[in-house]
């Protein structure tokens, strides 16, 4: 950190070290700029990340491990850390369909949403990371039964892809750990893939700093921000990256006054809402146990009806919260979960919401389901409900919560300047130094993990800043 310096104008700063941000310093170092990145988390690595549930909520996410909407009835999980999403996300890589790339299009007018048009830039995302599936042989018991309960209902499925290398699941390797940092640095997070490759090339990275504010006045933007959440610092920059995450960058951007420039600023927020849905089996299922991800719906008719479905399971406290009942009711439940077996519905959701700041300048998310969300998880459930009872499940119940994994939009892109807050060359409309191409210039919810077209995004963005 004896590199970095307040006194210094750098070439480009960046604001959050997450899938977005780490794509983008690793294409501006390697053009030779100066890039110093600034991120809120602290700097974990294999050999330090929490290890126990409970850290490692409080320690890698945002508001102690769960934030939620004003009417308390989404959790959402805001990650704080070095690497963003991508040390505690799945990594679960898919490029978009011609249905999101189309209704982008027709949402924000940018003509590069068509088919064809990101193949490159999603090629060379892809050539950063190790890409693989789980092999047949490896699946745990709760994937057997996605599996079998998709062939007896005539359901399609595929294999996940997702970024990992030699997981080592021969030797039994439980890859649920992932969820908190992965020990054996077989997930190909960022921190150990893109920010590893952009420290080699001098990149400056300062964890542990929290930005609270910008200045720009079109030549050179300001900085503010708290180190260790008490010793104020600025930081100069000829360009500004914004990479904090739908939630992150909006508030930013309003707290620094940007509104009336930004009408659309805070608009059109989407989370993906997942809801579990577990069953009771009167067997062993260890769903916790090997790789616990491993297979997706693939079925045209459930893309059309809006939903998706992945085998899935959480660690103990969080498959408690989702557990109904108090008390007894709740421990029997409890004492059953390696009985349990758990699927998740992922709904594209249409209603937008709203990201503002209230009087104290807390961040307050506006989100609600409407009825075409309610119909897409009614949809979702009754084909866990046909999959599992074709299983021979003794109960199947929702779990308590829907939860926002997928954090989108607040700066959404497009053409128009009253409809959208980043323009096609992914400059804010009225600032054209400072640039966003993360999960919040997303216009509506793709139906589709996020990650890897946030990567192809990020280095098609990095071309337009070394362009400029
Ligand atoms: C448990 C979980 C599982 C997931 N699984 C998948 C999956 O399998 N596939 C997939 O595609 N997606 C998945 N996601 C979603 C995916 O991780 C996110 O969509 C992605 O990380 C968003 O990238 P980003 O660059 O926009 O922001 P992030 O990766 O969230 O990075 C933003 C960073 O900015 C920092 N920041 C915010 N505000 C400030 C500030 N004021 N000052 C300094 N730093 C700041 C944050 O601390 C954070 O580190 C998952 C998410 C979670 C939580």
């Amino acid at each position: 950190m004896a590199n970095i310096k307040q006194s210094k104008v750098y070439d480009a700063v960046v604001i959050g070290s997450g899938v977005s941000g780490s794509f983008l310093a690793l294409e501006l170092v390697k053009s030779g700029m100066e890039v110093l990145l600034l991120e809120a988390g602290e700097f974990f690595s294999r050999s330090n990340f929490p290890q126990k549930e409970i850290d490692a909520n409080s320690k890698l996410y945002w508001g102690g491990g769960i934030e939620f909407n004003t009417d308390a009835n989404i959790a959402l999980l805001r990650p704080k850390v070095v690497g963003g999403g991508s040390i505690v996300n799945q990594a679960l890589l898919d490029r978009f369909d011609d249905d999101a790339l189309s209704s982008w299009k027709s949402q924000s007018g940018v003509s590069f949403f068509e088919s064809g048009k990101l193949d490159k830039y999603y090629a060379a995302a892809e050539a950063e990371l190790n890409i693989e599936t789980i092999p047949e042989k490896y699946r745990n018991e709760n994937g057997k039964i996605f599996a079998e309960g998709f062939k007896a209902n005539g359901y399609q499925y595929a294999p996940l892809t997702r970024a990992q290398k030699n997981c080592r699941f021969e030797e039994g390797n439980d890859c649920i750990e992932c969820l908190s940092g992965c020990r054996a640095d077989s997930k190909q997070s960022m921190l150990i893939t893109t920010l590893k490759a952009a420290l080699g090339k001098g990149l400056h990275i300062k964890s542990l700093f929290e930005v609270g504010k910008i200045e720009n006045n079109g030549e050179e933007v300001k900085i503010h921000g708290l180190y260790l959440k008490k010793y104020r610092e600025t930081f100069k920059a000829r360009k500004l990256i914004l990479a904090a995450g739908a939630i992150g960058n909006t508030k930013l951007l309003l707290s620094s006054g940007f509104k009336k420039k930004l009408p659309a600023l805070g608009r059109n927020f989407f989370t993906h809402p997942q809801f579990m849905v577990l069953a009771l089996f009167n067997r062993e299922i260890s769903a916790h146990k090997g790789p616990f991800q491993s297979l997706k719906s693939a079925d045209p008719n459930f893309r059309k009806k809006g939903f998706k479905l992945e085998n899935v399971f959480g660690p103990p406290v969080a498959i408690s919260m989702l557990l109904q009942g108090f008390g007894s009711e709740h421990m029997r439940f409890m004492k059953r979960l390696s009985q349990m077996a758990c699927i998740e519905v992922a709904i594209r959701d249409t209603n937008p919401g709203i990201i503002s700041l209230d009087k104290k300048g807390k961040v307050r998310i506006d989100k609600k389901l409407n009825d075409e969300d309610r119909k897409r998880k009614a949809a979702g459930v009754e084909a866990i409900q046909n999959i599992f009872s074709s299983q021979g499940a003794e109960e199947v119940f929702e779990g308590r919560l829907p939860i926002g994994l997928h954090l989108m939009g607040g700066l959404g892109i497009g053409e128009n300047s009253e409809t959208s807050v980043v323009n096609p060359e992914f400059q804010i409309h009225c600032q054209r130094n400072i640039f966003v191409a993360d999960s919040s210039i997303f216009p509506n919810a793709p139906g589709i993990n996020p990650s890897l077209t946030i990567m192809a995004l990020s280095i098609k963005a990095a071309q337009e800043i070394l362009r400029g």
